[in-house]
């Protein structure tokens, strides 16, 4: 059986998407997860881009020992020199690199001519020989590229010391039928192809990105590129969960194994998603609420007189396991420690008593602790940097005068000081918002905002993610809480203290403004 290496990006092509930002810690914890998740290859991000990433790349490759870690370098010689830097505490260091080899990209993004483009990708291969043992060399825009030129470009990357060739499509424009017989073409015409991997990178633009990176896998592809839920880039990438769980359910027709853990795919879909604040589609395959749910009265009706009737994955298989243990009040310390160990957390005795003393408080109010509720809890602990809270939320009123949402809201600022600010606005959340703008001494402007229910029932914890700007700079916030207008507020003050303590500072990216303040 041919193995077929995964290659995540989660951490780079995902995290460049708007609306994303991680932060070291968060970073580091999907990293740790991918590599429990069996990934052959971590992107860790783009050490050159900024600070925030080249620390991120090296602490993850100085962490990560059972997966390569990787990072995206321009074919620019300092952006290589600094790659290095990153990821020479790697177990294998692995180099990125790339080139646009398409004529639009050549001439209107690079104003190089072909030869020029042969050249540099040539010199920079060399140059990034000479410090890691691992290359990876990708042709951007390659699916809108001439193939008699990837030809060429190829041949004479690979003679350079190449040790993997990607072929990405870029800009998700590719059919699964054309994509594949671009694999079938180069595996046949490019010089020295069978010494190096053949990767395939797809995005989502016209909905085909899982087929074209399995189209590719069937034409010759020996590594795959995606991220977990398909984040990334406008529409996404690949979805990595689905190629892997479709190259294990369609093994008779694939005949390919990818070394995932199928049973860590719930787990590591859940993490990034609420890393990110990037909400997963019910109907999602695989990692969907749905991706399991019959409703047809006829389906059902088979379901129960033989589940292979209309199912083909088990929520099983994707480690996506009903627990009949829930916590309540009375569960105490020992019963909590075990269900964290059993839920994959190793969390310190000083965290796991902070997450224990959370979930006391959390059931006090709230009958049944779900799973969701116990993974919100501890990973918010698991990611938290120790740092002071710059700014803390210390009490929060909200009433109505005639109709007319009004709060008041007391916050320990930065010096210490208390300090408490009144504002109306049309709605409470509004008033909220006006409240602490005008505490944190700066503008800001909301790009997205969302409240969703953490787990069932009433008393559910509800999350708040918030994406605003301040003083230009974006970040994201995340709180979960019982009361959304709390989790509301300090999700929001999260944000604006994760600038202010921020390692990952990043320009801000441009983006449309919904509608909020
Ligand atoms: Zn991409």
């Amino acid at each position: 059986m041919r193995k077929i290496e995964f290659f995540d990006t989660t951490l780079r092509d995902g995290e460049q998407s708007a609306g994303i930002n991680l932060n070291t810690k968060e970073k580091l914890e999907i990293a740790r997860q991918l590599e429990k998740y069996g990934v052959s290859i971590i992107e860790a991000g783009f050490p050159a881009s900024s600070p925030g990433d080249f620390e991120a790349v090296k602490l993850i490759a100085d962490t990560v020992k059972n997966s390569v870690v990787t990072g995206l370098a321009r074919s620019i010689k300092s952006d290589i020199e600094t790659s290095w830097e990153a990821l020479k505490g790697g177990v294998q260091p692995h180099l990125h690199t790339f080139i646009a080899t398409s004529p639009i990209h050549m001439q209107y993004k690079l104003n190089k001519t072909p030869e020029q483009v042969i050249e540099i990708a040539v010199e920079s291969v060399k140059l990034a020989k000479k410090y890691f043992p691992l290359v990876q060399w990708s042709a951007e825009d390659a699916t809108r590229s001439d193939k008699d030129f990837l030809v060429r470009i190829m041949n004479e990357v690979i003679k350079a010391g190449a040790t993997t060739i990607n072929i990405p499509d870029t800009v998700g424009y590719a059919s699964p039928i054309e994509y594949g017989a671009l694999f079938k073409y180069l595996s046949e015409n490019v010089t020295g192809i069978e010494k190096v991997k053949l990767s395939a990178h797809c995005h989502d633009d016209l909905g085909m990105a899982v087929a074209n990176t399995l189209a590719a896998i069937e034409n010759g592809a020996t590594q795959v590129e995606g991220t977990i839920n398909g984040i990334g880039e406008r529409a996404g990438n690949a979805a990595l969960e689905e190629v892997a769980v479709a190259l294990h359910i369609r093994n008779d027709y694939y005949q390919a194994d990818s070394g995932i853990i199928l049973k860590e795919t719930k787990r590591t879909s859940q993490l990034v998603s609420q890393l990110t604040g990037v909400v997963i589609q019910p109907n999602k395959a695989v990692v969907g609420k749905n991706a399991f749910a019959h409703e047809s009265g006829i389906h059902q009706d088979g379901m129960l007189k033989n589940p292979e009737t209309y199912e083909i994955i088990t929520p099983d298989l994707i480690g996506d396991v009903a627990t009949e243990l829930v916590l309540g009040k009375h569960s105490g310390r020992h019963a909590f420690f075990t269900r964290a160990a059993e839920m994959g957390f190793q969390l310190s005795d000083e965290k796991l008593n902070a997450a224990f003393v959370a979930f006391k408080k959390l059931a006090d109010r709230k009958k049944e602790i779900a799973e969701e509720d116990l993974f919100v809890l501890l990973t918010d602990q698991q990611v938290k940097s120790g740092e002071v809270e710059l700014y803390e939320l210390e009490e929060l009123v909200v009433h109505y005068e005639n109709n007319v949402p009004t709060s008041t809201i007391t916050v320990k600022v930065p010096s210490g000081e208390q300090v408490v600010e009144t504002c109306a606005g049309s709605g409470a959340v509004e008033a909220i918002f006006n409240t602490l703008e005008k505490i944190v001494n700066g503008e800001v402007r909301i790009l997205d905002y969302r409240v969703s229910s953490v787990s069932k029932g009433r008393d559910a914890l509800g999350e708040a993610v918030i994406n605003l700007t301040f003083n230009g700079k974006t970040s994201t916030g995340r709180n979960a809480s019982q009361d959304v207008l709390k989790a509301s507020a300090r999700a929001y003050i999260n944000a604006i203290n994760r600038q202010l303590v921020n390692v990952h500072k990043r320009t801000s990216r441009s983006r449309s403004v919904n509608r909020c303040l």
